[in-house]
């Protein structure tokens, strides 16, 4: 039987739906008339090659017209450049508020096709069909859409929530082997943050998981999808604890930059949960063995915990950019326990060298 979640949101009540196959596209759609409506298909490249034609063959008919958008794959563009394509596309092929748009691709895709969709004549309907692994966990549930501005990620967007969101595991089979340990790390993310069981199950199906087995794979990417879901119903727009699911993100987000984008999301957040995770051995909240226990699942997965050619002075450097642009204080989410995060805004400059010297 194909797994289903509900997602409740302020103004949005929409499915997640699970699936191996786009052939019942239509069946899991039930909940939206695409009788006189036109249809976009937004994908990049990499994805359209792939599944583009087996998503427009299952829509077949039903829809007055289905047209598509298919730009180069990459996070470079994810612009407004890109946004202003699409635009022209919508326009000329004269969509109006009863359109959708379809985001059939990884987190470049969906975070872009949703922008676009809450902009266009002030918000048409869109539909998040992820590809990725780290789409289909993480970004195309919640609602946060956006592109990136002059070299700042996500510096433009709006929260706006899709009608649905379709997740076919089955196209995990052609992901590259970096992306999908990538979507690891915010998976095991997940575990250490809400689910000390998800960890343990972690640990026991890696080899399971890593061998792309579907029935593993779709009880780990349910499991993960139904903590996204608790934690963004709880906190929509990110006031309180939706800010947890930034743990690992702080020192990610400064390798990442420092790296100039050349090690992928997940690798860097990687990294940044181990310097996170002695941070919080530092202040006595887990043990050291508990340290290693989370250095040994990343290390299963793939994933570094470690980075070279880094000095820890320019980590905290970044970190502190980054902070002057978002926002005043610089919130850090520290393991109080495996399984149990917390937010703290008390840690030290001292405190953050000492860790990232420690590890890196
Ligand atoms: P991505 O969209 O660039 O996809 C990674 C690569 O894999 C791309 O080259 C893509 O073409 C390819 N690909 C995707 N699915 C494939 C498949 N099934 N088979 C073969 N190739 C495939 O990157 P991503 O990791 O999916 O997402 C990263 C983006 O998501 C970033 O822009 C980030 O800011 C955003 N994000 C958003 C949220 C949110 O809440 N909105 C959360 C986390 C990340
Ligand atoms: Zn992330």
């Amino acid at each position: 039987m194909n797994r289903e979640l509900q997602i409740k949101t302020k103004d949005k009540e929409y499915p997640i739906k699970f699936c191996q196959s786009y052939e019942g596209l239509l069946g899991l759609l039930d909940h939206i008339d695409f009788t006189n409506k036109k249809v976009c298909i937004v994908t990049d490249t990499n994805v359209g090659n792939i599944y583009l034609e087996e998503v427009k063959n299952a829509l077949g008919y039903s829809a007055e017209k289905v047209v598509a958008f298919t730009f180069p794959a990459g996070e470079e563009n994810k612009t407004l450049n890109t946004v202003y394509e699409l635009y022209e596309l919508l326009i000329n092929e004269k969509f109006d508020r009863k359109s959708i748009l379809i985001a059939l691709g990884g987190g470049v895709v969906g975070d872009l096709t949703g922008f676009t969709a809450s902009t266009y004549l002030r918000g048409i309907d869109f539909i998040q069909m992820p590809t990725s692994l780290l789409s289909q966990v993480d970004s195309s549930i919640g609602g946060k859409t956006g592109v990136d501005f002059k070299g700042y990620k996500n510096m433009v967007g709006a929260f706006y929530q899709p009608r649905a969101v379709i997740i076919n595991t089955k196209t995990i089979d052609t992901l590259p082997k970096n992306e999908f340990s990538s979507g690891m790390a915010e998976i095991i993310k997940h575990a250490l943050i809400k689910d000390l069981e998800y960890l343990d199950w972690l640990e026991k199906n890696s080899e399971q998981v890593n061998l792309l087995n579907q029935e593993s794979l779709t009880e780990m990417i349910y499991r993960s999808c139904c903590i996204k879901k608790d934690v963004v119903e709880k906190d929509e727009k990110e006031e309180n604890i939706r800010a947890l699911l930034n743990f690992g993100h702080t020192v990610g987000h400064a390798i990442e930059k420092i790296k100039d984008f050349t090690w992928l999301h997940g690798e860097c957040v990687s990294v940044g949960m181990v310097v996170a995770a002695y941070l919080s051995y530092k202040r006595g909240y887990i043990s050291k063995e508990k340290c290693y226990r989370i250095n040994n699942v990343l290390v299963k997965y793939n994933l570094p915990i470690e980075v070279k050619d880094i000095s820890p002075e320019e980590i905290i450097k970044v970190t502190k950019l980054d902070k002057k642009v978002k926002s005043s204080v610089l919130h850090f989410i520290l393991l109080n326990e495996l399984g149990v995060a917390n937010i703290y805004t008390d840690v030290t400059d001292d405190e953050l060298l000492n860790a990232i010297n420690n590890i890196i």
